[in-house]
């Protein structure tokens, strides 16, 4: 079971892919740590993606496709993999689509986790973090016991500069132009699942097990 995972910013689809991938026993596969591991283990790869990398420069699709590739080649990939964060244009999701062609292979999912863009202002700009020892918290769903302060270790929690209202409309409006069209390119494909992502995190996930055992 080959799944891509689709949704905005904050729409919950990090936790959704680990618990796909706990479900099903497959790897939860984010490009960001596949890009650190080759890079960390020195691989012939991961020395190309550091070169663009260390100019400021972005990482081509297909440099980025090959190192994904490698990965999914891997033994604990035979069953099946959630990708997480990839891709995220269309012509990445073109050059992903036309190398797993290649390998006679496919995606067989992409999950859309859909909340619409108050509902991840609202969630967002409700998170308060301490930068002390790392907890988070949420004001309406996850509040502390005294207001602003880390139940854990006392410190004054904050809202980071990511939870922001501005920055998240930001990168709402970037996936908005960027993303989205991938909702298309998948259904296109007739593999596009919808998941109403406002709900309670596990009714999300019972939705997504019916879509996928259907
Ligand atoms: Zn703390």
């Amino acid at each position: 079971m080959k799944i891509i995972m689709l949704g905005a910013p904050g729409a919950g689809k990090g936790t959704q892919a680990k618990m796909i991938a706990d479900k099903y026993d497959i790897p939860h596969i984010s490009t960001g740590d596949i890009f650190r591991a080759n890079i960390k283990n020195g691989t012939a790869l991961g020395m190309e993606a550091k070169g663009y990398m260390d100019q400021g420069k972005l990482v081509p699709d297909e440099l980025t496709v090959k190192i994904l590739l490698d990965r999914v080649a891997k033994d604990d990939c035979k069953h099946g993999y959630v990708l997480d964060g990839f891709p995220r244009t269309i012509p990445q999701a073109e050059v992903l689509d036309k190398a797993l062609t290649e390998l006679n292979d496919k995606i067989d999912y992409a999950i859309n986790v859909d909340v619409p863009d108050e509902n991840i202002i609202r969630r967002m700009s409700g998170r308060r973090a301490c930068l002390n020892c790392g907890a988070t918290y949420h004001i309406a769903h996850v509040p502390p016991k005294t207001e602003g302060i880390c139940d854990r270790c006392g410190n004054e929690l904050i809202l980071r500069d990511d939870d922001k209202e501005e920055t998240v409309k930001n990168r709402l409006t970037v996936y908005h132009e960027q993303t989205q069209p991938l909702i298309d390119f998948y259904t296109a494909k007739g593999v596009l699942k919808d998941v109403d992502g406002t709900q309670d995190m596990q009714v999300v996930f019972d939705n997504i097990i019916a879509c996928l055992e259907k």
